[in-house]
């Protein structure tokens, strides 16, 4: 019998989690095992997934297919090299990214996690400029709210109110930050991209690219906003020769309810990211495309040579279960289950917005947001969920959840139900002194 007391008291002592301290005064659950929209504890008990492991398990997890492409795999090839020397998942894969990203993207980078691929993202668009006889073009636009990593340079591009510029201001490049998106999918006012535009007129000399997440504002706030931004990005971009890096870490792969966050618009990003979604949530990888504009220049400028090469680059074992995840997710109705998802969510989720401790509740896709009036009640809020048997992960006045894609109607139910409850029972007893 495994003595979890025992494991748990060195996991508080030892082991740092995600944005934690140590010890840690909220405790993580010990798990013991996964299956399709259900987590296991080590005390038995079984929670309704409202994560997807923070984007990733979009077919929930241990999906069949995935799990037998990477048991043929490691028995193959777990890892190799990737510097002179290439493999079949790697090549496959490429082939499936380069077919059904927005048109004209067709070069891949793998690495290992999303904040890697944003910061290759950078570097593309730096040696761009560089390669052009550009230098001056150094520094980046990105949009306040915005959330692209917790690496030095994706840092210096996260919201400069909300992110880690208090922390390490003097440590991150300075950046320029356009507003927020105006919210909302049907917004008309244009103001935002009216300063985004002033901005450009002014500084497009220094600036080698702009970047964003397409259609929705993910970890900064779960913020949707409108198609027709993103197009007047991509004129702007054209009009003052800046790049656009489309960070698609969060929303590739479906869960907005197209494929691509930039499909929404119709446009190609010059770079964009992909990470998260990749693996369908059962190992890391991550990659970056580039148009072929921008692989030319790179390599025919100085130093010629695209800088960057991950020990672990394009690992066979995440390569192969990255192509599953997306066979897996073409060979399903996931337009239908989405679709499905967002109804739920508008019919169950949208009256929250009635009461008063709720500021907003924000949907899109396969992604619920329902931010409250105060900050406080998060970890409250996730103990109340468990105890409805439901994981949420709540972050500041955000409870949010993005489920598996193919989760069942009645565990979409217990869902939301379970999440109802813990905030209506959070902010009752805060209401009572
Ligand atoms: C999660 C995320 C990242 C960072 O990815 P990691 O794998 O955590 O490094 C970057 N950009 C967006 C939009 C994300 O959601």
């Amino acid at each position: 019998m495994t003595d979890w007391p025992r494991l748990q008291a060195f996991d508080r002592d030892h082991i740092w989690h995600p944005y934690a301290k140590m010890p840690n005064p909220q405790p993580p659950l010990a798990v013991t095992s996964t299956q399709g929209s259900r987590i296991t504890l080590a005390n038995g008990r079984e929670l309704i997934d409202g994560m997807s492991s923070w984007w990733a398990a979009i077919h929930g997890y241990n999906h069949p297919d995935i799990v037998r492409a990477m048991h043929a795999q490691i028995d193959t090839m777990p890892h190799i090299m990737f510097g002179g020397l290439t493999h079949e998942p790697a090549i496959q894969l490429a082939q499936q990214l380069v077919k059904l990203s927005p048109e004209g993207l067709e070069k891949v980078f793998f690495v290992d996690s999303g904040s890697v691929a944003m910061e290759v993202a950078i570097k593309m668009a730096l040696q761009y400029q560089i390669s052009r006889g550009k230098p001056s073009k150094s520094r980046l636009l990105s949009i306040k709210g915005g959330y692209h990593g917790d690496t030095f340079a994706t840092m210096a591009l996260c919201d400069p109110d909300n992110g880690m510029h208090t922390t390490f201001g003097p440590l991150l490049p300075r950046h320029f930050f356009a507003p927020r998106p105006n919210p909302g999918m049907d917004n008309t006012d244009n103001s935002d991209i009216e300063a985004l535009e002033t901005m450009l007129a002014k500084h497009h000399d220094q600036i080698a690219a702009i970047t964003l997440e397409p259609i929705i504002q993910g970890a900064g706030g779960m913020r949707p906003y409108r198609p027709a931004y993103l197009k007047q990005v991509r004129a702007l971009c054209d009009r003052f020769d800046v790049l656009l890096i489309a960070d698609e870490i969060a929303t590739g792969f479906g869960r907005t309810g197209e494929l691509f966050g930039c499909d929404w618009a119709g446009i190609t990003p010059d770079i964009m990211a992909l990470g998260k979604t990749l693996t369908g949530g059962h190992i890391t990888l991550a990659a970056t495309l580039a148009t072929e504009a921008v692989s030319d220049t790179i390599s025919q400028g100085e130093p010629g040579l695209l800088m960057h090469g991950p020990t672990y680059m394009a690992n066979p074992l995440a390569c192969a279960a990255a192509s599953a995840n997306i066979d897996t997710l073409l060979a399903s109705p996931w337009r239908d289950n989405i679709a499905r998802i967002q109804r739920h969510f508008e019919t169950h989720l949208r009256p929250l917005n009635e009461q008063d401790s709720v500021k907003d509740v924000r949907i899109l896709g396969a992604i619920a947001a329902v931010e409250l009036t105060r900050a406080d009640l998060g970890p409250r809020i996730q103990d109340l969920a468990v105890e409805q048997g439901v994981w949420l992960r709540p972050f500041g006045a955000l409870i949010y959840t993005m489920p598996a894609y193919n989760i069942g109607h009645s565990d979409l139910t217990r869902l939301t139900d379970g999440m109802k409850t813990a905030i209506d029972q959070a902010l009752q007893e805060s209401a009572t002194p």
